[in-house]
């Protein structure tokens, strides 16, 4: 049984990978930050001369996403020395030094099929007694490690972090059938002891507990606006602080959330319910569609509702 976690591994180093590494990595844990590189160079990078080979050296990924952890505002370090505590690696051939870790912790895209291979991938490599999670907005826990051992699957949970990690205080603990007990008693009283969190137990329902409430709210929100012919200007004053809300109301909050993860995320109640009532709230709203279609994907591409400066 483990006994602490002193080094971490994040897989995914976008928005929430390298925000929970940025976390850890406050609380004092070593921490790798993982992900893949693109197959093909970005402009900026075949203009300086680089080869595929020295991008995919570089890392380029989890690299960038470490640089930009010291321009974000509000911080996600407690202090720029706090990255000093996360190395970055290249999740195709670093993979095996999840072996060397207390806690492995997925953050990759939204999608079962993509989370499941990465899994199967993690187990040939996973040291017993490691503990093993997704921090998946709302895809189904026991499904993700349908494929792996018994024993994997008692380490295994939901650890849904909220945007951004630093300050949201809720954290989803979301047990699978075989996950051991005092593991799940284990992982509450480290998120929220040395984490800093409000640990809420959550069951294996398609996107838990908040994003049920919280994608219904914004959908909603967005056939109002539709109905009433609102502007995007009009939706976050009405939904921001004038009812008590932190400043990043309806539209702030999906670019902050990412357009590309909201529609997957969505999509995991519309998928699984037969309820017409959901599946008319659920699916993708034609607007969301032509902004994805786009590239417009919100603060990570630079434009979303609003464009970011
Ligand atoms: P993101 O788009 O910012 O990053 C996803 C990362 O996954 C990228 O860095 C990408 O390179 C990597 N990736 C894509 N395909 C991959 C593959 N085949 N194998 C390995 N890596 C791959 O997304 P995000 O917002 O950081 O979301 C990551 C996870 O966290 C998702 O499950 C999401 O639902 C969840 N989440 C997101 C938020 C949010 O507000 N954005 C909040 C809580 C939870």
């Amino acid at each position: 049984m483990v006994q602490s976690i002193q080094k971490a591994v994040v897989l995914g180093a976008g928005v929430m990978g390298s925000a929970i590494a940025a976390h850890l990595a406050n609380a004092g844990r070593e921490v790798l930050l993982l992900d893949i590189v693109p197959k093909d160079l970005t402009a900026e990078e075949a203009k300086q001369g680089l080869t595929l080979q020295d991008a995919i050296v570089r890392n380029r990924i989890a690299a960038v996403a470490k640089a930009n952890l010291l321009k974000q505002k509000p911080s996600p370090l407690y202090s720029p020395d706090v990255l000093d505590r996360i190395a970055v690696g290249n999740l195709e051939d670093d993979l095996p030094r999840v072996a060397g870790a207390d806690w492995v912790i997925e953050a990759i895209v939204e999608r079962l099929d993509v989370k499941r291979a990465i899994w199967k991938r993690v187990e040939a490599h996973w040291r017993p007694g490691t503990i093993v999670s997704s921090n998946t907005s709302g895809v189904s826990i026991n499904g993700i490690v349908e494929e792996c051992s018994d024993d994997f699957r008692r380490h295994f949970m939901g650890t849904h972090f909220f945007n951004p990690p630093r300050y949201m205080k809720l954290l989803e603990i979301i047990p699978c059938r075989e996950t051991d007990e005092q593991l799940i008693g284990f992982m509450q009283s480290f998120c929220e002891k040395q984490l800093g969190k409000g640990v809420v137990l959550a069951k294996d329902t398609p996107n838990f507990i908040a994003n049920r409430i919280g994608t219904y709210g914004l959908l909603v929100t967005l056939q109002a606006m539709e109905k009433h012919g609102l502007t995007v200007d009009e939706v976050d004053a009405l939904t921001g602080p004038v009812i008590g809300r932190p400043k990043s109301a309806t539209f702030r909050t999906l670019d902050l959330v990412g357009l590309d993860v909201f529609v997957h995320v969505a999509n995991n109640v519309f998928q699984t319910t037969a309820d017409p009532e959901e599946r008319a709230v659920f699916a993708t709203p034609a607007p969301l569609q032509r902004m994805l279609e786009q590239g417009w994907l919100g603060d990570k591409s630079g434009q979303g509702f609003y464009r970011k400066e």
